[in-house]
């Protein structure tokens, strides 16, 4: 369905439920708009109810009987073809991802082509070995384990990275037998419902995937206390993490929750200060900083630290902000007006509590939500933005004078996901390895990033202490079987 919308037609995304696309009997819908020109409304889509809710989980429910008989290859095929109709589609849903959060074109490209990647490998997984044979002490028996589906998983999911996150937590669900049932945000629903229509053209069965749009408040509380839910996987913010996990315990399900992150980068005195600029840079204000894994915290060795500082200043300096369609822009809007308000409440409470403001942080005029890349310099441990997650294109500087000193401010976070060091000296990377506290040690690389096969999730408060991607997603989406055979 589409209605006429400033002279362009604009569509109308259902819910996808058993296979079939609908629109909420609430007759509500909300509008999903660009943010770097609030104006282009991108698609509309639905304002779901609770029943909503129970019909997609009924449907998995339903769908989970026989989806997890099929043998695990049949499974890997789907996703397959699901990858394959992706491929076909990159751009256009790069362009959607665009225009519905604002990350660049070039970003947005990367993200869907990491969307294929991520559902080839876990297509593969459906033939990989789910068991150990494991000796018995009976010479006559025989013993191993093998993995069982969960039943239906509920995937709540944020507007940061709508391709990658839905799909590297959809695909490992799926192709190990488990049923989904999708909750985006609010921001990027279009994007969402763009890759429902890929999984649709692949023609799963019915009811193994259904997406279901609105309120994460009022979806999220649903999802919960659905009768059939078996797992919920979730990426956002720890207030609603910590809200699910809670709910998730007093059900007695399985809950994986991935949150936030205030990522440390340490410059030593004998680092590549051009490999360092530029990382801290990339892992800091790509996608405007709102990654979980984006550098947050810089902490330089005094030696090197007015060097090291003038050439970030001068580099930070030559970014472009502007719209992630246009080839010119580096670095787009912020992803919503609330977003916009949070960064610029942030580069407030720093003046505030005394650190110095170098460049940076000032609202762009005009209609969408650009701010300029922020420098702060003299943070000091205790401020506020030295210790909460802001997700945006904030870097606080921190001088220090030993790597005892770098590594202690360092993991001086409740957060623990990514840390990064630049170095040439072998000792200190050993140390750094050895006494951070997070879940991604990175050695003369960005902070943020993570290859697809690798396990990725965090220490601390950034995550429930599961890993997602590559095969330790295993352990989440299934349970294991201890099978004695005689
Ligand atoms: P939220 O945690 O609010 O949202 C993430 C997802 O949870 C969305 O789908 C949201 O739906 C849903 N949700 C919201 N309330 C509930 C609820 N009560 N029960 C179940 N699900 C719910 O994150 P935001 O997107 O608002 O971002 C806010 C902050 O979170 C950011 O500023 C950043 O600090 C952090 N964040 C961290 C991310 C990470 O990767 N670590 C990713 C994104 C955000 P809806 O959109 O409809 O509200």
């Amino acid at each position: 369905m589409s209605v006429t919308n400033q002279e362009r037609e604009v569509k109308v995304y259902g819910n996808y439920i058993n296979g079939e696309w609908v629109n909420s009997a609430t007759g509500q819908v909300s509008e999903s708009t660009n943010p770097a020109k609030p104006s282009e409304i991108v698609g509309i889509v639905q304002k779901s109810s609770v029943e909503e809710v129970n019909e997609a989980f009924t449907a998995a429910n339903e769908a989970h009987k026989s989806w997890s008989r099929l043998a695990g290859p049949a499974r890997g095929d789907y996703l397959l073809k699901v990858s394959n109709i992706l491929e076909e589609r990159l751009d256009d849903i790069a362009l959607t991802m665009t225009k519905e959060m604002g990350k660049t074109y070039v970003e947005a490209k990367g993200e869907a082509a990491r969307g294929v990647a991520i559902l080839r490998y876990y297509a593969g997984e459906g033939m990989r070995s789910t068991g150990d044979i494991i000796p018995s002490s009976d010479s006559s028996a025989l013993m191993f384990t093998t993995r069982a589906s969960l039943g239906v998983v509920g995937v709540i999911t944020p507007w940061n990275f709508p391709i990658a996150i839905p799909i590297w937590k959809i695909a490992p669900a799926l192709v190990y037998g488990n049923t989904v049932v999708l909750k985006p945000a609010n921001e990027t629903s279009v994007t969402a419902a763009k890759i429902i229509e890929c999984f649709d053209e692949a023609k799963l069965p019915k009811g193994v995937i259904n997406l279901v749009t609105g309120s994460g408040a009022v979806i999220g509380d649903a999802m919960l206390a659905n009768p059939y839910i078996k797992a919920v996987t979730f990426t956002g913010s720890n207030t609603v993490g910590k809200h699910i996990g809670r709910q998730a315990f007093e059900r007695g399900i399985k809950y994986q929750l991935e949150m936030g992150g205030k990522n440390p980068v340490i410059v030593a005195e004998d680092a590549d200060l051009d490999l360092a600029v530029e990382a801290t840079i990339n892992g800091g204000l790509k996608s405007t900083g709102q990654k979980c894994t984006a550098t947050s915290r810089v902490i330089v060795h005094e030696s090197v630290y007015e060097e090291f500082k003038q050439k970030l200043m001068s580099e930070t300096a030559k970014i472009t902000v502007g719209n992630g369609e246009d080839s010119s822009t580096w670095m787009g809007p912020c992803a919503s007006a609330s977003q916009l308000e949070t960064v610029l409440s942030y580069i407030e409470i720093g003046q505030q509590e005394g650190a110095v403001l170098l460049q940076g942080g000032e609202r762009v005029e005009g209609e969408g939500y650009f701010v300029t890349p922020a420098i702060f310099e003299n943070v000091t441990p205790d401020m506020r933005i030295a210790r909460e997650e802001i997700f945006g294109p904030v870097l606080c500087l921190m001088k220090v004078s030993s790597m005892e000193e770098a590594v202690e401010l360092a993991n001086d976070s409740d957060f623990g996901l990514s840390a990064s060091i630049f170095t040439t000296n072998i000792q200190k990377m050993l140390t750094f390895i050895n006494e951070m506290d997070v879940g991604l040690v990175r050695i003369n690389a960005e902070s943020a990033g993570v290859e697809l096969q690798a396990p990725f999730g965090g220490m601390k408060q950034s995550s429930s202490h599961s890993r997602e991607q590559g095969r330790a997603a295993i352990e989440f989406f299934t349970s294991i079987k201890t099978v004695f055979v005689k």
